[in-house]
């Protein structure tokens, strides 16, 4: 088989044992790679029901087939387990080194099992498995316990993921780190912490057989050439954080825990004025000629220390939605939280909801002592000095950082039952995962897209924010298409998340990011690296399938039609301010959106799978299993 090693490595970090499994070739061509080949592991390693944090829960990592080949931007992997923020599928990417590297061991995918008895650093090396003791890793960050690893071995080709001090101390959206890069979002960092695993290292000696080189390397050097041009001058120059003056301007840019979409004080906190007053360098994934990771510093102030990459989702969340203008200070609280291990945008989407349960006062200055504030403080909106230290309180899980810790969803509910107090009503999250940095009020297809996500509140499992930014639909309003645009903006990302290619080459290949402008160059990179005859209407099935494997996990774990909710607030309260005043997503407008949207999958009106679309994909196993 091309472009793949063909075998699986299995470890029980239990009783240490190792062990292969090999795949059919069919196999490969139904998940591929990335979160739907890892979602496929997933399905086929857990106990459905089983506690996210308990040994149960295998983690499951798979490579992209691009990894270690010319193609641009295709050093990923995918990383699954259940997620213990939402219950549901936890699928990220990660990319660069490490990703490389481990197709170099030999493996297409590792699946961890059981938990450690003593904390461990697993180290794969080629068919070589070693369990090597971490306790001496513990209470490092992220980048120091990779730099660590490496120099213990002596060895500048091992590359590791790992976890921070966030992961160790079991914060729910603590994550996994490589190269400076996160798998992010869905609390990976806490599975890890939960079965005492610091680290997994890669390396080896595996090259990549190709089907036909010649052509895979022409079609890799004409997307290189295309993607130093102006189809990424966005990302190169300013990279995401160009989007805060951009949402500002629609009215969509969160602000003071999403309760207007406009920040005053935007300027200051904007790509731009990162680029004049703080940008260090710019750094790059491996295989990747964009480089859009703009590593900025604090320059001034208690925080001069603080040096990391800022892209927009952290920036929004650390700064406008907490009310900070500081820059120095949103630099150091993503600083906490990328060498702490943990995800950026539920960091700051916690604290700005600690924020107004202080101003509202669900929450007092004594519910915020720590050794820092003995007496306690007062964490208003804006204070930037109380927004550095809740990140770090929730790092180590100190105070009230042990509740914050667990994400808005599960504190929200633990304080209202312990108050009598309706803060869940400001919890802004979807399925548990905390939302990202558009305000759906503004954004209605999006919204949709948002509440059926199969992870939670996510904009990188759907794009369904495109057609109503770009004015395709009236974006304050539903229609009848709305249901047809949320499945296709879902599998369209889905594509790029299975292979994975980082989806800031879309515009690439052709000019056109859509799918007619993508899919004939991605078949072409497809069939070039396996032999395989992957058509145009393949591609599809790529992203349709993955997308399935997902949504399949979840009803196993118990979905039902109401957990495809939005929150309270997108439901009730309309912003006040700004071009998108006055807007919600009413109730009746989401369920309208949910029946389109089922329809359009081909699922019943209860979103459940019909066996006859399953077969249709070639999904018989888990036809049986869910299947209605
Ligand atoms: S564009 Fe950015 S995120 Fe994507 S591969 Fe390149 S450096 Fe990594």
């Amino acid at each position: 088989m091309y472009g793949y090693h063909g075998k699986i490595l299995f470890i029980d970090l239990t009783s240490r044992r190792t062990w292969a499994e090999e795949k059919p070739e069919s196999w490969y061509q139904t998940y591929i790679g990335g979160v739907s080949m890892a979602t496929r592991l997933l399905w086929e390693n857990i106990e459905p029901g089983c506690d996210p944090l308990s040994p149960k829960n295998p983690i499951c990592i798979a490579n992209g087939i691009f990894a270690g080949t010319p193609v641009p931007v295709g050093a990923k992997y995918g990383l699954a387990s259940k997620s213990p923020l939402t219950g549901f599928v936890g699928d990220s990417l990660s990319g660069s080194w490490f990703s490389v590297a481990l197709r170099r061991t030999g493996w297409d995918g590792i699946v961890l099992h059981g938990a450690s008895e003593a904390w461990v650093n697993v180290l794969v090396d080629d068919g070589r498995v070693q369990f090597r003791q971490a306790d001496k890793y513990l209470g490092l960050g992220t980048f120091a316990t990779e730099e660590a690893i490496r120099e213990d071995l002596l060895d500048d080709q091992v590359r590791s993921a790992t976890i921070g001090p966030a992961g160790e101390h079991g914060v729910r959206f603590a994550n996994v780190t490589n190269d400076g890069r996160q798998a992010g979002r869905t609390g990976h960092g806490a599975v890890w912490g939960a079965k005492k695993l610091k680290a997994l290292s890669v390396r080896g000696t595996h090259g990549v057989r190709v089907a036909d080189p010649d052509t895979l390397m022409k079609l890799s050097f004409d997307i290189i050439e295309s993607a130093q041009g102006p189809h990424t001058a966005k990302y190169r120059l300013l990279g995401t954080a160009t989007n805060v003056l951009n949402m500002n301007t629609l009215g969509l840019l969160p602000t003071r825990n999403y309760q207007e979409g406009v920040f005053e004080e935007a300027e200051l906190v904007s790509g731009e004025y990162l680029e004049e007053h703080h940008k260090v360098k710019k750094i790059a994934c491996a295989q990747c000629p964009i480089a859009c990771e703009q590593v900025s510093a604090a320059k001034q102030g208690l925080y001069v220390d603080a040096m990391t990459g800022i892209e927009y989702e952290c920036l929004f969340a650390n700064g406008p939605n907490c009310g900070i203008s500081d820059m120095n200070a949103v630099i150091k609280m993503i600083d906490i939280c990328d060498r702490g291990g943990m995800d950026a945008m539920s960091n700051g989407v916690t604290v700005s909801w600690a924020m107004e349960c202080f101003e509202r006062g669900v929450l007092t200055k004594e519910d915020f002592r720590c050794a820092k504030y003995p007496e306690g403080f007062a964490p208003t909106f804006g204070n930037a000095e109380a927004g550095v230290t809740l990140s770090e309180m929730i790092r180590d899980r100190e105070g009230i950082g042990a509740l914050l810790s667990m994400g808005t969803k599960l504190a929200s509910e633990q304080i209202d039952r312990e108050r009598g107090t309706e803060s869940r009503n400001w919890a802004m999250h979807i399925k548990g995962l905390e939302n990202p940095g558009y305000d759906a009020r503004g954004l209605k297809t999006f919204a949709l897209g948002l509440a059926v996500g199969t992870r939670g509140g996510c904009h990188n499992r759907t794009a369904a924010y495109d057609p109503d930014i770009k004015g395709e639909v009236d974006r304050f309003s539903i229609d009848a298409s709305r249901g047809v645009l949320a499945k296709r903006t879902e599998e369209y990302a889905a594509v790029y998340d299975t292979l994975p290619l980082c989806k800031f080459i879309r515009r690439c290949f052709s000019g056109k990011a859509d799918r007619a402008g993508a899919w004939p160059a991605i078949q072409a990179l497809i069939n070039a690296t396996t032999g395989w005859a992957f058509t145009y209407e393949d591609i599809d099935l790529i992203g349709e399938r993955a997308h399935t494997i997902k949504k399949a996990f979840n009803i196993r774990e118990g979905w039902t039609r109401d957990a495809d909710r939005l929150n309270y607030r997108w439901h009730h309260e309309p912003m006040t301010r700004g071009p998108s005043a006055g807007h919600v997503v009413t109730e009746e407008e989401l369920e309208t959106l949910k029946d389109l949207y089922y329809q359009a999958k081909g699922w019943t009106a209860d979103g459940l799978i019909p066996k006859s679309k399953l077969l249709e994909l070639g999904m018989d196993d888990v036809a049986e299993a869910i299947g209605v």
